[in-house]
């Protein structure tokens, strides 16, 4: 019986490490992620800026928050302690 993850945002339901797909939460995911040097997917959407490059690497999360930052030099702050108090209040 799978075990959903509340805060999960991959679209990806037919990726076997979608939480949909097994009762594990978040742990092959990010197994997977570790294993390929990648970001999962939640990460990413977090950021409201369209993804400027095509893989989920490490580099391809810096180029999505550089995207952003450069895109609005003055929001990029607030919007990361955004997401920085939401991650935090994340049970
Ligand atoms: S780590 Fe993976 S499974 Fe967990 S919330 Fe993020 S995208 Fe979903």
């Amino acid at each position: 019986m799978a075990k959903p993850v509340s805060f999960c945002t991959c679209t990806d339901t037919k990726c076997p490490y979608n939480p949909i797909n097994h009762d594990q939460g978040c742990t092959p995911c990010i197994a997977k992620n570790l294993r390929e040097s990648e970001i999962p997917t939640c990460f990413f959407n977090k950021i409201d800026h369209p993804k400027p490059t095509g893989s989920w690497h490490y580099e391809d999360f810096a180029a999505l928050v550089q995207a952003a930052k450069n895109e609005a030099p003055d929001d990029a702050p607030k919007k990361l302690e955004v997401i920085i108090n939401e991650v935090d209040s994340i049970d």
